[in-house]
């Protein structure tokens, strides 16, 4: 009985075993494209409850730096300004990215915007939401997760809606782990560099974010950053190697231009 059962968990887990982009060993069982599909119905759903910015200058202007940030990324995303005071960004599995009209009032330049959705592209590239879903469910709930997506109210609802790090819009507290959060910063801070925006500039973001975040943990990015001294001493720590990837953008022509 038990040599029936062992190599079957052996090859579960083999199966389940997969490799982020910093070279971490990561647990995720559940397929991409049923991700990808939760991402894209989180998504949907967004962009019909949450009214969309009608300032061009602002959608143009994250239009600009998400283009950069993805051609460094690759595949096709799509980019949508929801008309928000908070200070949020989200990116979805399924290349999806969402940015908020008070996150975009709150950077002073391109660059620091630019970390943020770098480190929100990271998170997808890392597929943190396929992993974070891959920890808190049962194999068999891979189906169930997917069309919970639309009834967030549910508790299977929750966590898919929390595990794609979109726990801010519906009020679910499920921050990303400090690894993830570490992970999509070290992403972000290199997407951002290849890209051409100034990578020193992140330091800044983060700055500025925990200043007006204050007393108001409802960010994705403050609810999750326990430590904002160790998230501005990794990025220190990643600065000469992003810098090159910096000058190299620059030595090749990559200059965006984003206005606000
Ligand atoms: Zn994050």
């Amino acid at each position: 009985m038990l040599n029936k059962i062992i190599p079957v968990v052996l090859s579960f887990l083999l199966a389940a075993c997969a490799t982020s982009p910093t070279g971490r060993t990561q647990f995720i069982y559940l397929d991409d494209a049923q991700v990808n599909k939760m991402g894209l119905q989180a998504f949907t759903d967004l962009k019909t409850k949450k009214p969309l910015s009608k300032n061009t200058q602002y959608t143009k202007f994250v239009e600009c730096i998400a283009e950069a940030i993805t051609h460094e990324s690759g595949g096709a995303w799509e980019v949508v300004v929801f008309d928000d005071k908070t200070l949020n960004a989200f990116a979805l599995p399924g290349n999806k990215i969402g940015v908020h009209t008070g996150l975009i009032e709150l950077v002073d330049n391109q660059h620091q915007l630019a970390a943020v959705i770098g480190h929100e592209v990271g998170h997808v590239l890392a597929r943190h939401g396929n992993e974070r879903m891959s920890q808190k469910t049962a194999v068999n709930q891979g189906v169930a997760l997917v069309s919970s997506v639309s009834n967030p109210t549910s508790a299977v609802g929750q966590l898919a809606i929390g595990a794609l790090g979109l726990g801010a819009q519906y009020g679910i507290i499920l921050p990303f782990s400090r690894t993830h959060e570490s992970e999509a910063d070290i992403i972000g801070l290199e997407l951002m560099a290849k890209a051409g925006f100034d990578p020193r500039q992140s330091v800044n973001l983060w700055q500025k974010m925990a200043g007006a975040s204050k007393g108001n943990e409802s960010s994705e990015f403050m609810s999750t950053h326990p430590s904002h001294d160790t998230r501005i001493k990794e990025l220190s720590d990643h600065m000469p190697k992003a810098m090159k990837f910096y000058q190299q953008a620059q030595s090749i022509g990559k200059t965006p231009r984003c206005q606000k």
